[in-house]
Parts: C-alpha cells; structure tokens; sequence
C-alpha cells in the first residue's frame, strides 16, 4: 500500500489518520514548517488538509510532487477571485458579487450590489475571519487595508445554509451525503445536522452543481458545497477541496465517513454512495475547556484536538447519532447541562431543527 502525505497537519489531517486503519493505509500529515522533507516514493499520494498554505520547503517539494492529488484546483479555489470567475463560467449560482480594486469606492459597491455588502479577502479568510461589512446607512469608505485585496458580495438573506459533502474518484464516479444544514455564529460554525427529509427535494440540484464543479475540474477526493437557501433556490456560497468540517457528522452517521470517503478516492480504492444511519448532530466545541462529563453521554463521540484553549478557537467536536430523534434529544439536554451559556442558542436551534428533520 502507498503512504498518502497530507500537506498540513491540524485536526482534519489528523481524522484522516484516524480513518486510513481499516484500509491498512499510511497516512502521514506534515506539518508546513517542519524541518525535515518527508520522504515520498514514487507510488505513494501527495494530497491537502487546508487550501492555502505558507511556502516553506516542505510545501514547495510536497506541491511538486507528480503525485499531489488535483495540483490545478488550490489555485482557482483558495483565491475568492478565481473562485467567483470560475462558479460564473460554470453559470453555477453564487452571490451577486464584484472585485475590490485600489481605487473602489464604497458607493459604487452599493450601486452595484446593494446597502449591505460582505468585504471578503481574497485569500487567507476561515472561520468568519477576513470578512468585513459595509452598510450604506453607517456611510464609511472601503477601508485602506482592503483596498485591492479583496471581492464584494451582497447580502444574500438566506433561509438557511445548507452544504453538500460529495467526492469523485479517477474514473469519475461521483458519490454524496445527504444535504447538512449548518449554523454559523459570526461566521463560524457551531452545529450541523443531517439527514433531514425537509431538503431531500433539494438534493439532486446540489449533486448536479458540486458534480458538474468536480467533473470541470477533474477532481478526485471529496469536496464540500457550502450554500445558502433562498426559498427554493441554492446559492453557493463557497466550495473546500478537501473533507470539511460541515462533514464531521459522517464519523458517527454513514458507512464510510467523509475522510475513509477521500482517501478511498486518492488511492483507487472504491467509493460507493455511502448509506446513511439515523440522525446526527455535530457540536463545535469553540473556545471550550474539555469536560471529561461529554464522555459519558450515551450516543456521542466526542472529538478533542489536543490544541491550546482560545476564545474563538475550534477546539473540539461532538457527534451525536441514534435512529431514534428522542434518544437524540434526550442526549442533547444532558450535553446543553455541559456546556456555557452561549451555546443555549445553539441547542435551541438543534432542538428546533431536529424537531422539524
Ligand atoms: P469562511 O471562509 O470564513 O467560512 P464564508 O464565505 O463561508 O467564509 O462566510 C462565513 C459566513 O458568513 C457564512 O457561513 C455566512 O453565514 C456568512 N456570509 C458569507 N457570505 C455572505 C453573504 N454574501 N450574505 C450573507 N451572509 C454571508
Ligand atoms: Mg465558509
């Protein structure tokens, strides 16, 4: 078997590792900065955790490699510009939007899309982060630092955001989970839910928008469709090439999780729809000390990412999974008990939206 490197090597590199035991693959995340090149052979699999990264020598040897998986796509993704210029050439459906150059002006931003506009960097924005708002009423200019470095977008009001989890393989063979709806709270997501029969009418427009996107591309692995529902109608707000995080409930929830999914597809192993098993809820543990107490909850996994505790900062999640909506809702109350006060509009939302799944 290869040994499939991972360019990067936080938590999803990490979960990668973790899923490549039942395929008795090697998985070895790297670390950007690290000192040492890893030592890849001719057969193994160069693929990514994160679109961007430094370049140090590390990155540099592992993006050369004639084995690093989808070599064109960082480029057009993890640079907003291309991104947009590419949704539009493939006439797929994303926020009306427009590029933030030296010498733009906040008015005709307003002109062209409306009082609220979302600033967003072209390149190096995560977690809400890199985001900026301008509102007419407030009046105010596009601010110095932003000033041809990055796009615009109108305020889209959404119902609510929905994403899409789907991977190809070389033979371009295509498979996807079931539409997740997410909550973000200042740009950052806090829960997922899936599958809900609500959407299930929406789902084939998804998988025929990611699919075309994959297929453009030539892409092999798993990608994720971030959305926006407007009514009846899916915008896409951003794609990852790579598992994402919106995806997580695959751990306790499918067959084969989204990170067996992308390796499977890196390495010519076979992919097949994954099956789907009751409900699953993910909790992002933001800024959160570990309780041990979460461990003790029946029909939870519980996900902790060893990284130092910041406000602000991913730290953690809880996937919680069973057939039945009230063994989930019961599981839910004891977790709500465990953690601080600004996740009970999180729960309630989850207690809500899991209701009407
Ligand atoms: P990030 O890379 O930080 O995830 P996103 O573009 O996904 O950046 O934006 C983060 C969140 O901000 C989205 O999940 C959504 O809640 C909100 N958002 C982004 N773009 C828009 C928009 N055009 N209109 C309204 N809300 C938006
Ligand atoms: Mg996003």
């Amino acid at each position: 078997m290869p040994t499939v490197w991972v360019l990067g090597a936080g938590q999803l590199g990490a979960m990668l590792k973790q899923a490549a035991y039942p395929l008795a693959l090697r998985v070895e995340p790297v670390e950007p900065d690290s000192e040492q090149l890893p030592n890849i052979k001719d057969d193994d699999i160069v693929t990514v955790e994160r679109e961007q990264w430094p370049d140090t020598p590390v990155t540099r040897y592992m993006s050369q490699q004639a084995s690093f998986m989808n070599a064109d796509i960082f480029g057009k993704i993890a640079d907003r510009f291309h991104q947009k210029t590419m949704l539009d050439s493939l006439e797929i459906n994303t926020a009306p939007w427009c590029s933030v150059e030296v010498d733009t002006k906040a008015a005709a931003l307003h002109a062209e899309l409306g009082c609220d506009v979302l600033l967003k960097r072209r390149e190096g924005g995560y977690d809400g982060k890199g985001q900026h708002w301008l509102y007419q009423d407030q009046g105010g200019d596009v601010p110095a630092d932003w000033r041809g470095t990055g796009i615009a977008e109108k305020k889209i009001p959404f119902d609510e955001e929905l994403s899409l989890i789907g991977a190809r393989d070389q033979d371009g063979k295509k498979v996807f989970y079931p539409l997740t709806l997410n909550l973000h709270r200042n740009g950052i997501l806090m829960a997922s839910i899936a599958p809900l029969s609500r959407v299930a009418h929406l789902q084939d427009t998804a998988e025929a928008m990611l699919g075309k996107i994959m297929d453009s591309a030539n892409y092999v692995g798993v990608m994720a469709m971030e959305c926006f529902r407007v009514g009846e109608q899916l915008i896409v707000n951003e794609l990852a090439p790579r598992v994402h995080n919106s995806g997580h409930w695959t751990q306790a929830g499918a067959c084969v999780s989204q990170f067996e999914m992308h390796l499977r597809a890196v390495s010519r192993l076979p992919i097949k729809a994954p099956e789907v098993r009751g409900y699953s809820v993910m909790i992002n543990i933001i800024g959160v000390e570990r309780e041990l107490d979460w461990m003790k909850i029946p029909s939870t996994q519980c996900y902790w990412y060893g990284k130092d505790v910041r406000p602000g900062r991913k730290l953690g999640h809880i996937n919680l999974n069973h057939p039945e909506k009230s063994a989930l809702q019961t599981a839910l109350h004891e977790l709500r008990e465990l953690l601080p006060e600004h996740y009970q509009d999180v729960f309630n939302w989850v207690e809500t939206e899991l209701a009407r799944a």
